[in-house]
């Protein structure tokens, strides 16, 4: 019999343990420690913010999904992992014990590394369903008080799909709301250029998202670090190759978001041997941490260096079908250590996005994610935005039935020629 734990009940988190009830042998068990009994699905938050969702459309109760499942759910949150024990500490003092552990605690938002920065001071935040509540709180008096607005990322950041989105979403309602004429808006970045993505661009992103920007009067800042936020001006310097500082701005504005750089959460940041020195879990070619091979991570969790060097430091991005195929490549490699074989799955890592405007949108396939690629493929129009809520539709019914593998996915990637993209690709000779 093996304890399995699942640390970690976000995206990553929830479909890994229904992939890995599946792979369990009798008696085996699982367990999913979580922070609390709901699962968010981040990419709605976005709508959340403008008012097109409430909490209740975006969320499920986990509980009753984990019951049906047989998996135990803990909901207290973790305060530390002890690789060296194999046990996790809980925020209530206790600890649980693992023989296998997978840890898919997302990111910690690192709003504290700049002055002035995030939801608790001069700016909004669109990372938790929370914080997107509050921005919508924002947004609604914004309206009634119209002035400049910017959306962005910061230096460091990793994760820009949602930044355009939620540009271009803000500007699609504040057209509908007959309110645009009165909003001048800036999109400050630290990519060098518009539709890196820390992807360095995936087919032409660049010319779709700047020509998006064009149409609709959106003036951008690149290569951006953001050095200190007031209550009305964002302090922005603009770095040259070398690192020297091109130009300097104050930026005015009424209402802001711009996400944040990423770290590793506080129960993992520091842990010798398994995370860098950012906080992110070290993982080899099967997921697995190579100081502690009991463990493995999936998410945005991960450490991933980035694709090139940039004036400004940029991530890449964890996204979601990157993520479903980090979940299904350690779900095998469990599952093969529990009958006693050695792991061979390897995620491939593709990306698979859809970038939502309100009223269109940009989607990209990226085979493999790292340029150059096999597949780079990027295209817009108005099918995207169905797309991405008959998307949101099915895993939010995918996540309440606890299915693994379901049969639209399976039909859909069939049908867009892409299965492949997400399926892990095993080793002809397994390592131990
Ligand atoms: P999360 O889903 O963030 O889950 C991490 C979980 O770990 C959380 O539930 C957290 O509470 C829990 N946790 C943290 N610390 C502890 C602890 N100590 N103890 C217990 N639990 C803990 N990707 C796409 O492909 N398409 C999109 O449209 C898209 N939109 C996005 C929009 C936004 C605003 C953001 C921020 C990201 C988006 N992404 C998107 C990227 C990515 O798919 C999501 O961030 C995804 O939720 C990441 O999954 P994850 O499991 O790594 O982390």
């Amino acid at each position: 019999m093996a304890d399995i734990v699942v640390l970690g009940a976000g995206l990553g988190g929830t479909l890994v343990s229904f992939e890995l009830i599946d792979q369990m042998r009798p008696g085996d068990r699982l367990t999913l420690i979580g922070q609390s009994g709901a699962y968010q699905f981040v990419p709605s938050n976005p709508w959340v913010a403008v008012g097109w969702r409430k909490r209740e459309d975006v969320e499920v109760d986990l509980t009753e999904v984990a019951r049906r499942m047989k998996i135990r759910l803990l909901t207290m949150g973790a305060r530390r992992v002890h690789p060296a024990e194999k046990r996790v500490e809980l925020e209530n003092g206790e600890s649980v014990s693992y023989d296998y552990l997978v840890i898919a605690t997302g990111p910690d938002l690192a709003f504290d590394e700049i002055a002035g920065f995030g939801p608790d001071a001069h700016t909004q935040s669109i990372c938790q369903t929370g914080h997107a509540e509050k921005a919508h709180v924002a947004f609604e008096a914004f309206c009634r008080n119209p002035g400049p607005l910017v959306v962005g990322a910061v230096q460091g950041a990793s994760c820009f799909g949602p930044a355009y989105e939620f540009a271009l979403i803000l500007e699609t309602e504040l057209r509908r709301r007959r309110l645009r004429d009165r909003v001048p808006m800036t999109f400050v970045t630290a990519e060098p250029y518009i539709g890196h993505l820390g992807l360095d661009g995936v087919g032409d992103t660049k010319g779709l998202l700047e020509s998006e920007f064009r149409q609709r009067h959106i003036k951008w800042i690149t290569n951006a670090r953001v050095t200190a936020v007031t209550s009305a001006k964002m302090m922005v310097d603009e770095i040259a190759l070398g690192g020297s500082v091109q130009a300097s701005h104050e930026v005015p504005f009424t209402y802001a978001m711009l996400l944040p750089a990423f770290r590793g959460v506080p129960a993992i940041r520091g842990v010798e041997g398994l995370v860098n020195p950012r906080g992110f879990v070290l993982v080899d070619e099967y997921q697995r941490n190579p100081t502690f091979p009991e463990i493995f991570a999936i998410g945005v969790c991960v450490a991933i260096p980035p694709t090139g060097a940039t004036p400004v430091p940029v991530g890449v991005p964890k996204t979601g079908f990157m993520i479903e195929s980090m979940v299904t490549a350690v779900a095998h490699n469990i599952g093969a250590l529990l009958k006693g074989a050695p792991v061979s799955a390897r995620p491939t890592w593709n990306a698979v996005c859809l970038a939502d405007f309100g009223d269109g949108g940009v989607a990209f396939i990226a085979q493999p994610q790292i340029p150059p690629r096999n597949v780079n493929w990027a295209a817009k129009g108005a099918w995207v935005h169905l797309a991405k809520v008959g998307f949101e539709k099915y895993f939010l019914r995918k996540i309440r039935s606890g299915e693994s593998e379901p049969f639209y996915e399976r039909f859909l990637l069939d049908q867009l020629n892409i299965h492949k993209l997400k399926e892990p690709q095993i080793d002809e000779t397994p390592h131990a």
